[in-house]
Protein backbone atom coordinates (compact mmCIF):
# COMPACT_ATOMS: atom_id res chain seq x y z
CA UNK A 1 0.00 0.00 0.00
CA UNK A 2 1.20 3.16 -0.75
CA UNK A 3 0.18 6.77 -0.60
CA UNK A 4 -3.43 8.18 -0.01
CA UNK A 5 -4.98 9.24 -3.45
CA UNK A 6 -8.49 10.27 -1.95
CA UNK A 7 -11.35 10.46 1.07
CA UNK A 8 -15.04 10.46 0.26
CA UNK A 9 -17.92 10.50 3.03
CA UNK A 10 -17.42 6.06 2.85
CA UNK A 11 -14.03 5.50 2.58
CA UNK A 12 -10.05 5.87 1.74
CA UNK A 13 -8.85 5.31 -1.79
CA UNK A 14 -4.73 4.54 -1.78
CA UNK A 15 -2.18 3.63 -3.87
CA UNK A 16 -0.57 -0.06 -4.07
CA UNK A 17 1.34 -1.67 -6.13
CA UNK A 18 0.51 -6.26 -6.67
CA UNK A 19 3.79 -7.84 -5.81
CA UNK A 20 3.32 -10.46 -8.22
CA UNK A 21 3.24 -7.94 -11.41
CA UNK A 22 3.91 -4.44 -10.17
CA UNK A 23 1.37 -2.82 -11.70
CA UNK A 24 0.20 -0.21 -9.49
CA UNK A 25 -3.63 0.10 -8.51
CA UNK A 26 -6.02 1.74 -6.10
CA UNK A 27 -7.41 0.06 -3.30
CA UNK A 28 -10.76 1.83 -2.17
CA UNK A 29 -10.94 0.54 1.54
CA UNK A 30 -14.79 0.61 3.07
CA UNK A 31 -14.43 0.41 6.65
CA UNK A 32 -16.69 -2.65 7.97
CA UNK A 33 -18.17 -0.14 10.82
CA UNK A 34 -19.61 2.82 8.01
CA UNK A 35 -21.05 0.70 5.66
CA UNK A 36 -22.58 -2.78 5.20
CA UNK A 37 -22.37 -5.46 3.29
CA UNK A 38 -25.70 -4.96 0.81
CA UNK A 39 -24.44 -1.54 -0.11
CA UNK A 40 -21.12 -3.07 -0.98
CA UNK A 41 -22.06 -5.84 -3.06
CA UNK A 42 -24.10 -3.22 -4.59
CA UNK A 43 -21.53 -0.54 -5.51
CA UNK A 44 -19.43 -4.14 -7.14
CA UNK A 45 -22.24 -5.25 -9.07
CA UNK A 46 -22.67 -2.26 -10.49
CA UNK A 47 -19.42 -2.04 -11.98
CA UNK A 48 -19.11 -4.91 -13.10
CA UNK A 49 -22.07 -4.47 -15.29
CA UNK A 50 -20.52 -0.99 -15.97
CA UNK A 51 -17.94 -3.24 -17.39
CA UNK A 52 -14.85 -1.39 -18.97
CA UNK A 53 -15.34 2.05 -20.62
CA UNK A 54 -12.94 5.21 -21.60
CA UNK A 55 -14.39 7.08 -18.69
CA UNK A 56 -15.64 5.39 -16.35
CA UNK A 57 -13.33 4.02 -13.67
CA UNK A 58 -13.39 0.12 -13.62
CA UNK A 59 -13.07 -2.71 -11.05
CA UNK A 60 -10.10 -5.19 -11.34
CA UNK A 61 -10.95 -7.12 -8.30
CA UNK A 62 -12.13 -7.43 -4.60
CA UNK A 63 -11.02 -9.00 -1.05
CA UNK A 64 -11.80 -8.57 2.50
CA UNK A 65 -9.68 -7.05 5.45
CA UNK A 66 -10.58 -7.74 9.28
CA UNK A 67 -11.75 -4.33 9.27
CA UNK A 68 -12.42 -3.53 5.43
CA UNK A 69 -13.95 -4.54 2.44
CA UNK A 70 -11.21 -3.62 -0.43
CA UNK A 71 -12.30 -2.91 -3.67
CA UNK A 72 -9.44 -3.01 -6.54
CA UNK A 73 -9.76 -0.27 -9.33
CA UNK A 74 -8.27 0.80 -12.23
CA UNK A 75 -5.71 3.70 -11.12
CA UNK A 76 -6.53 7.39 -12.30
CA UNK A 77 -3.36 9.40 -11.61
CA UNK A 78 -4.83 12.65 -12.39
CA UNK A 79 -6.64 14.11 -9.15
CA UNK A 80 -10.32 15.23 -8.81
CA UNK A 81 -11.66 17.67 -11.17
CA UNK A 82 -12.92 19.36 -7.72
CA UNK A 83 -9.06 20.04 -7.04
CA UNK A 84 -8.79 21.71 -10.30
CA UNK A 85 -11.06 23.63 -10.10
CA UNK A 86 -9.89 24.93 -6.92
CA UNK A 87 -6.62 25.67 -8.30
CA UNK A 88 -6.93 26.78 -11.27
CA UNK A 89 -10.60 28.76 -11.32
CA UNK A 90 -12.50 28.76 -14.61
CA UNK A 91 -12.40 26.46 -16.80
CA UNK A 92 -12.57 27.74 -20.61
CA UNK A 93 -15.80 26.63 -22.67
CA UNK A 94 -13.93 24.16 -24.38
CA UNK A 95 -12.69 22.58 -21.59
CA UNK A 96 -16.31 22.50 -20.03
CA UNK A 97 -17.52 21.03 -22.95
CA UNK A 98 -15.12 18.67 -22.60
CA UNK A 99 -15.83 17.77 -19.23
CA UNK A 100 -19.60 17.63 -20.32
CA UNK A 101 -18.92 15.46 -23.52
CA UNK A 102 -17.38 13.03 -21.83
CA UNK A 103 -19.79 12.36 -18.66
CA UNK A 104 -22.25 12.45 -21.15
CA UNK A 105 -20.51 9.01 -22.63
CA UNK A 106 -20.26 7.91 -19.70
CA UNK A 107 -23.86 8.42 -18.44
CA UNK A 108 -25.33 7.12 -21.90
CA UNK A 109 -22.77 3.89 -21.07
CA UNK A 110 -24.67 3.92 -17.91
CA UNK A 111 -27.87 4.32 -18.26
CA UNK A 112 -28.09 2.29 -21.24
CA UNK A 113 -27.05 -0.43 -18.89
CA UNK A 114 -29.84 0.58 -16.13
CA UNK A 115 -27.46 2.22 -14.17
CA UNK A 116 -28.00 5.82 -12.04
CA UNK A 117 -25.00 7.30 -10.54
CA UNK A 118 -26.45 9.17 -8.06
CA UNK A 119 -23.39 10.85 -6.42
CA UNK A 120 -22.16 13.14 -9.92
CA UNK A 121 -19.91 16.12 -8.13
CA UNK A 122 -16.61 17.08 -9.37
CA UNK A 123 -15.19 14.93 -6.42
CA UNK A 124 -16.29 11.91 -8.54
CA UNK A 125 -14.86 12.93 -11.72
CA UNK A 126 -11.03 11.73 -11.69
CA UNK A 127 -8.21 13.45 -14.20
CA UNK A 128 -6.08 10.60 -16.23
CA UNK A 129 -3.12 13.38 -15.82
CA UNK A 130 -2.37 16.29 -14.85
CA UNK A 131 -2.74 17.91 -18.75
CA UNK A 132 -5.24 20.19 -19.83
CA UNK A 133 -7.12 18.14 -21.88
CA UNK A 134 -6.61 15.33 -19.72
CA UNK A 135 -9.25 13.05 -20.14
CA UNK A 136 -12.48 11.74 -17.39
CA UNK A 137 -12.91 9.44 -15.68
CA UNK A 138 -16.43 8.58 -13.62
CA UNK A 139 -16.02 7.34 -10.16
CA UNK A 140 -17.48 6.00 -7.29
CA UNK A 141 -20.46 4.00 -7.48
CA UNK A 142 -21.20 3.68 -3.88
CA UNK A 143 -24.43 4.91 -4.31
CA UNK A 144 -25.49 3.92 -7.57
CA UNK A 145 -28.52 2.05 -8.34
CA UNK A 146 -30.29 -0.26 -11.07
CA UNK A 147 -33.14 0.93 -12.36
CA UNK A 148 -35.86 0.28 -14.91
CA UNK A 149 -38.37 -3.22 -15.26
CA UNK A 150 -38.38 -4.93 -12.03
CA UNK A 151 -36.97 -2.19 -10.20
CA UNK A 152 -38.16 -0.38 -6.90
CA UNK A 153 -39.22 3.28 -7.75
CA UNK A 154 -36.26 5.43 -6.37
CA UNK A 155 -38.00 8.06 -3.95
CA UNK A 156 -35.82 9.55 -0.89
CA UNK A 157 -32.74 11.70 -0.87
CA UNK A 158 -29.31 10.18 -1.97
CA UNK A 159 -26.14 11.86 -2.76
CA UNK A 160 -24.93 15.34 -1.66
CA UNK A 161 -27.26 17.71 -1.30
CA UNK A 162 -26.03 20.50 -3.35
CA UNK A 163 -26.15 18.24 -6.46
CA UNK A 164 -29.47 16.87 -6.05
CA UNK A 165 -32.34 17.09 -8.40
CA UNK A 166 -35.43 18.87 -7.32
CA UNK A 167 -37.77 16.16 -7.88
CA UNK A 168 -35.41 14.01 -5.46
CA UNK A 169 -36.27 16.71 -2.38
CA UNK A 170 -39.23 17.07 -2.79
CA UNK A 171 -39.55 13.32 -2.26
CA UNK A 172 -41.08 12.21 -5.73
CA UNK A 173 -40.14 9.39 -7.61
CA UNK A 174 -37.03 10.61 -9.61
CA UNK A 175 -35.32 8.42 -12.26
CA UNK A 176 -31.73 8.95 -14.31
CA UNK A 177 -32.06 12.32 -15.08
CA UNK A 178 -30.86 12.94 -11.48
CA UNK A 179 -27.63 12.82 -13.16
CA UNK A 180 -28.42 15.09 -15.82
CA UNK A 181 -29.02 17.49 -12.85
CA UNK A 182 -26.12 17.19 -11.66
CA UNK A 183 -24.21 17.63 -14.24
CA UNK A 184 -25.68 20.72 -14.68
CA UNK A 185 -24.66 21.96 -11.47
CA UNK A 186 -21.54 21.06 -12.42
CA UNK A 187 -21.21 22.75 -15.73
CA UNK A 188 -22.30 25.54 -13.56
CA UNK A 189 -19.98 25.55 -11.38
CA UNK A 190 -16.93 25.22 -14.25
CA UNK A 191 -17.77 28.14 -15.77
CA UNK A 192 -19.36 30.89 -13.35
CA UNK A 193 -16.56 29.98 -10.56
CA UNK A 194 -19.07 29.38 -8.21
CA UNK A 195 -22.29 26.86 -7.30
CA UNK A 196 -25.32 27.33 -8.41
CA UNK A 197 -26.97 27.43 -5.02
CA UNK A 198 -24.26 27.55 -2.50
CA UNK A 199 -22.22 30.61 -4.08
CA UNK A 200 -20.05 31.27 -0.83
CA UNK A 201 -19.91 27.62 0.22
CA UNK A 202 -21.55 27.92 3.58
CA UNK A 203 -25.28 27.72 3.29
CA UNK A 204 -26.61 25.39 5.14
CA UNK A 205 -28.20 21.82 3.49
CA UNK A 206 -31.90 22.85 3.97
CA UNK A 207 -31.55 26.77 2.43
CA UNK A 208 -29.52 25.17 -0.16
CA UNK A 209 -32.56 22.38 -0.33
CA UNK A 210 -35.02 25.68 -0.71
CA UNK A 211 -33.06 27.21 -3.35
CA UNK A 212 -32.89 24.37 -5.49
CA UNK A 213 -36.87 23.68 -5.38
CA UNK A 214 -38.02 27.05 -6.00
CA UNK A 215 -35.19 27.39 -8.61
CA UNK A 216 -33.66 30.51 -7.38
CA UNK A 217 -30.33 30.74 -9.62
CA UNK A 218 -29.50 33.05 -12.21
CA UNK A 219 -26.70 34.64 -14.61
CA UNK A 220 -27.11 37.74 -13.37
CA UNK A 221 -23.41 37.46 -11.55
CA UNK A 222 -20.81 39.11 -13.92
CA UNK A 223 -18.99 36.38 -13.86
CA UNK A 224 -21.30 35.53 -16.53
CA UNK A 225 -20.94 38.13 -19.06
CA UNK A 226 -18.34 36.73 -21.46
CA UNK A 227 -20.22 33.30 -21.47
CA UNK A 228 -21.54 32.18 -25.00
CA UNK A 229 -25.32 31.91 -24.94
CA UNK A 230 -24.86 28.79 -26.50
CA UNK A 231 -22.99 27.50 -23.13
CA UNK A 232 -26.18 29.12 -21.11
CA UNK A 233 -28.76 27.22 -22.85
CA UNK A 234 -26.81 23.75 -22.10
CA UNK A 235 -27.04 24.75 -18.52
CA UNK A 236 -30.69 25.80 -18.77
CA UNK A 237 -31.57 22.92 -20.32
CA UNK A 238 -29.96 20.58 -17.82
CA UNK A 239 -31.02 22.84 -14.50
CA UNK A 240 -35.04 22.31 -15.96
CA UNK A 241 -36.97 21.81 -12.91
CA UNK A 242 -38.85 19.55 -15.02
CA UNK A 243 -37.23 16.31 -15.60
CA UNK A 244 -39.18 15.31 -18.33
CA UNK A 245 -38.04 18.46 -20.15
CA UNK A 246 -34.84 18.32 -18.62
CA UNK A 247 -31.57 17.67 -21.58
CA UNK A 248 -31.52 13.98 -21.92
CA UNK A 249 -27.75 12.30 -22.58
CA UNK A 250 -28.80 12.12 -26.33
CA UNK A 251 -29.29 15.77 -26.64
CA UNK A 252 -25.74 16.65 -25.27
CA UNK A 253 -24.15 14.27 -27.78
CA UNK A 254 -25.64 15.95 -30.33
CA UNK A 255 -25.44 19.55 -28.99
CA UNK A 256 -22.76 21.73 -31.15
CA UNK A 257 -21.88 23.81 -27.79
CA UNK A 258 -20.76 19.62 -26.28
CA UNK A 259 -19.50 18.29 -29.71
CA UNK A 260 -17.59 21.23 -31.38
CA UNK A 261 -15.96 23.06 -28.33
CA UNK A 262 -14.48 19.77 -27.25
CA UNK A 263 -10.83 19.14 -26.56
CA UNK A 264 -11.33 15.73 -27.11
CA UNK A 265 -8.53 13.87 -29.32
CA UNK A 266 -10.23 12.07 -32.24
CA UNK A 267 -10.46 8.18 -31.28
CA UNK A 268 -7.45 5.92 -32.36
CA UNK A 269 -8.17 4.26 -35.41
P1 LIG B 1 -16.53 7.60 -1.27
O1 LIG B 1 -17.58 6.60 -1.61
O2 LIG B 1 -16.09 7.55 0.16
O3 LIG B 1 -16.87 9.00 -1.72
P2 LIG B 1 -14.80 7.40 -3.62
O4 LIG B 1 -14.96 6.15 -4.41
O5 LIG B 1 -15.42 8.63 -4.13
O6 LIG B 1 -15.24 7.12 -2.10
O7 LIG B 1 -13.25 7.67 -3.40
C1 LIG B 1 -12.83 8.77 -2.62
C2 LIG B 1 -11.79 9.58 -3.36
O8 LIG B 1 -10.66 8.72 -3.66
C3 LIG B 1 -12.22 10.11 -4.74
O9 LIG B 1 -12.91 11.32 -4.62
C4 LIG B 1 -10.89 10.25 -5.44
O10 LIG B 1 -10.20 11.41 -5.01
C5 LIG B 1 -10.10 9.05 -4.93
N1 LIG B 1 -10.24 7.89 -5.84
C6 LIG B 1 -11.30 7.06 -5.92
N2 LIG B 1 -11.11 6.12 -6.86
C7 LIG B 1 -9.89 6.36 -7.41
C8 LIG B 1 -9.11 5.73 -8.46
N3 LIG B 1 -9.56 4.65 -9.10
N4 LIG B 1 -7.90 6.25 -8.76
C9 LIG B 1 -7.46 7.36 -8.09
N5 LIG B 1 -8.13 7.99 -7.12
C10 LIG B 1 -9.33 7.50 -6.76
MG1 LIG C 1 -16.92 9.93 -3.57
Amino acid sequence: MGRTLGEGAFAVVKEATEKATGIVRAIKLVDKKNSDKAALEREMNVMRVAGRHRHIVSLVDEFELPNAWALVLELVKGGEVFDRICEGGLYSEADAAGVVLQVARALEHLHGRGIVHRDLKPENLLLVDKSQHSDIKLCDFGLAQFFGEGMPDMVGRTGTIAYMAPEMLAGKAYDEAVDLWALGVILFILLGGYHPFDPQGATPDEEVARRVQRGAWSFEDPAWKPVSSDAKSIILSLLAPDPTKRARVADLLASPWVLGHSASPAPLP
